[in-house]
């Protein structure tokens, strides 16, 4: 299916309205704060948002917004490659006092601007998506990390090049 190109600017009220839906991908490296993903910069976020009112006409947010991210796993500390999925459920309000009145188990979001920044909504709701604790279902064997410095001694041992390179400094 074509998957429309992100705007990066969007005006919530606005689409609320419309009662629009924003389908899309982008990449990890144009989100800013998931910089220190350094690993996951190439990493496609699928975007699916609906803006519309809910049942008291309160205009709202809900969707998804996912990608996958190397973490630490925190029982071996390895990098672990982690499902990260948001699924935002927003009721926007203009200042404190609805804020203030909403109801308990509704998410509020503040929405002052008329007009909203796509990657600091996406980046928000993937920070806040991020598995507390990201683990190996298993985790690779202490065998495999001991085995791994041993391979890349030989493999240099074997270099034919690192022999060549001896060969010419003789000559020298
Ligand atoms: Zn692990």
């Amino acid at each position: 299916m074509f998957s429309s190109q992100l705007q990066p600017f969007l005006e919530p009220r606005k689409l609320a309205d419309q009662e629009a839906e924003i389908k899309g991908q982008t990449i990890v490296s144009r989100l800013p704060r998931l910089a220190e993903f350094r690993d996951s910069q190439d990493e496609i976020v699928e975007v699916a948002l609906r803006f519309g009112r809910d049942e008291e006409h309160r205009q709202c947010l809900s969707g998804t917004v996912k990608t996958e991210l190397m973490l630490t796993c925190q029982r071996c500390l390895e990098p672990v490659r982690c499902q990260v999925e948001a699924r935002p459920s927003l009721v926007m309000v203009y200042n404190e006092e609805q804020m203030k009145a909403l109801p308990e188990h509704l998410d509020p979001w503040m929405v002052t601007d008329e007009r909203i920044t796509l990657s600091e909504l996406l980046e928000e709701e993937l920070l806040l998506a991020l598995p507390l604790v990201a683990m190996h279902e298993q985790c690779p064997t202490v065998l495999h990390k001991s085995a791994e410095p041993a391979a890349a001694v030989e493999s240099k041992r074997d270099n034919p090049f690192a022999v060549l390179a001896q060969l010419k400094s003789r000559d020298d």
